[in-house]
């Protein structure tokens, strides 16, 4: 190699390399501090998958606990750039629920995780911000039911309660839309490990995205429907990830629905598109197949 061109190559590596530092990871907030399942395991994991890629910078912000007085909880949204919820549990104050929609409308980025989507059955923006949710009475007020049925989306407004999941279980994950920047590169079908598979949510589902589904097997105490699982929502310039996936169960010594590498990766995914609106992380080429399900102990590929 002549002496030129290796300064030439240099040259372009030392520039590949110092844009990559410069590149500031995405400042996240994890909000938590009230939840059915156990926060207090589930938002140190949220964190770790995070950050760990080297694109986000997390903090948890933890709300007080039930029934306490939530005036002062004003977490300062404006200093991020994606929201991660793993809250479901007393409303927020008025200023609180002022700024995240503010935060959202602006252009921020929002992560709605598992039982997120059972909070604030009553409040009509929250709705609209996660697409579809279950649980806390909701009925044909919220939405109809949206799922998948003979291959395509299916809007179905019959009454009834929102929100069921049948025993936990590993289930097979079909990718419905296979270009969008979260799946791109995904097998079009990958097992899950055991996990609740959410059913019957119903809400306004406005500029919503159903990104994946899974059969709801009645056998296991399911739905007899194709759930929706991944979704994505816009709502004002915000983009929002929805993922049902993760059950984190109080006294629980094992989590595997968040140890499987897919909900591992594609809420890594999901939460960079929620930030940037672009995915620049590869598909780990240990991601889970349509026959076999993949645990990263650890969190982490080994
Ligand atoms: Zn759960």
């Amino acid at each position: 190699m002549s002496r030129r061109y290796f300064i030439l190559i240099f040259c372009v590596l030392l520039g590949v390399v110092s844009q990559a530092k410069t590149k500031a990871p995405f400042r996240t907030l994890i909000l938590t501090g009230q939840n059915n399942h156990n926060w207090q395991a589930s938002s140190p994991i949220l964190k770790q998958i995070l950050d760990q890629t080297g694109l986000f910078q997390s903090d948890i912000v933890v709300s007080p606990k039930e029934k306490e007085d939530m005036s002062s909880f004003l977490p300062d949204f404006t200093k991020y750039q994606l929201v991660i919820l793993d809250y479901n549990g007393d409303s927020w104050p008025e200023a609180t629920n002022a700024a995240f929609l503010k935060f959202v409308k602006n252009g921020g980025g929002v992560v709605v995780y598992h039982a997120a989507d059972n909070a604030f059955a009553g409040w009509k923006e929250f709705n609209q911000i996660i697409g579809l949710g279950g649980w806390g009475d909701r009925t044909e007020k919220n939405g109809p039911y949206v799922y998948y049925k003979d291959g395509k989306r299916f809007v179905d407004n019959s009454p009834g309660k929102g929100g069921t999941h049948g025993k936990r279980t590993a289930y097979k994950v079909t990718d419905r839309v296979t270009d969008h920047p979260i799946t791109k590169g995904l097998p079009p079908e990958w097992m899950h490990a055991e996990d609740e598979l959410y059913g019957l949510l119903r809400g306004p589902a406005e500029n919503m995205t159903i990104l994946s589904t899974a059969w709801s097997d009645p056998s296991t105490g399911g739905t007899g429907r194709e759930e929706p699982v991944l979704m994505t929502i816009q709502y004002g310039k915000g983009r929002i990830f929805h993922t049902v996936l993760g059950h984190c169960g109080n006294g629980d010594k094992e989590f595997p629905a968040m140890e499987c590498a897919g909900f591992i990766v594609t809420y890594q995914r999901g939460a960079e598109w929620a930030a940037s609106g672009k995915v620049t992380q590869a598909v780990p080429k240990g991601f889970p197949d349509a026959k076999t399900v993949v645990r990263w102990s650890g969190y982490k590929e080994k």
